[in-house]
């Protein structure tokens, strides 16, 4: 039983780690991508620096928004859901103890047994039971809008100001090249850990992750140069 309470935690915290590591790698590979596009156009180091921190503000914003405009919906479901279970238990207790009692009889336990458990779970809070048991909404795994929103704009900008730093610290003439490379080893990173948390071959997710990121970059350097040559 201990084991799977900790299990249960850890594929919670899990799933938390793979949410913020994919937030990381969208914020690392646009705002990288933008960066590289801009300073292969030949802009300057401000401009550079300027572009990214708009990546990051408006990326990060976007994520925010988007995030919470999915799990809101998904927390509206769950609050109908709710609303709907309450009323039924209020306006028909015997079918609801019944619906109860077959969901633990279905589970293995035998009809007696079954019918003690649903009727002292009933007795101490019938919502909890339904809501858990035949809903399978929990109160840790409630739909957190504000919370998810919160997180995947940070994680979006820890990854967005890992090219930042890299324009920041590059010399002016190699800004391109030293982003790029930062950029790359740190997807290889962000790959590792995603493959890790998920259960798969690190080098694989390290792989796909970076090959995908460079792709990005490649793509938006040469729009930034082609741009940039006919300004
Ligand atoms: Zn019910």
């Amino acid at each position: 039983m201990r084991a799977l309470h900790v299990e249960s935690h850890r594929a919670h915290r899990i799933g938390w780690l793979r949410a913020s590591v994919l937030g990381a790698n969208d914020g690392v590979v646009s705002v990288s991508s933008l960066v590289v596009g801009v300073a292969a156009g030949g802009a300057t180091a401000d401009v550079i620096l300027l572009t990214g921190m708009a990546g990051l503000v408006a990326g990060a914003l976007s994520m925010a928004a988007g995030e919470y405009i999915s799990v809101q919906s998904q927390a509206d479901t769950e609050n109908a859901d709710l609303e709907r279970e309450r009323k039924e238990l209020h306006e028909d207790p015997e079918h609801e103890l019944e619906e109860l009692t077959n969901i633990y009889v279905e589970r293995g336990l035998d009809l007696p047994l079954a019918k003690q458990v649903a009727l002292k779970l009933t007795e101490s809070d019938a919502l909890t039971a339904h809501a858990r048991d035949e809903l399978g909404i929990t109160e840790v795994l409630r739909a957190r809008p504000v919370q998810a929103a919160l997180a995947s704009a940070a994680a979006f900008s820890v990854g967005a100001a890992i090219p930042i730093l890299a324009t920041v610290l590059a010399a002016k003439d190699h800004v391109a090249l030293i982003t790029t490379v930062i950029t790359l080893l740190s997807l290889t990173a962000l790959g590792s850990i995603a493959a890790w948390a998920g259960g798969a071959t690190i080098w694989k997710g390290a792989l796909r992750v970076t090959f995908w990121g460079a792709i990005a970059m490649g793509v938006t350097a040469l729009v930034g140069k082609l741009f940039g040559a006919n300004v």
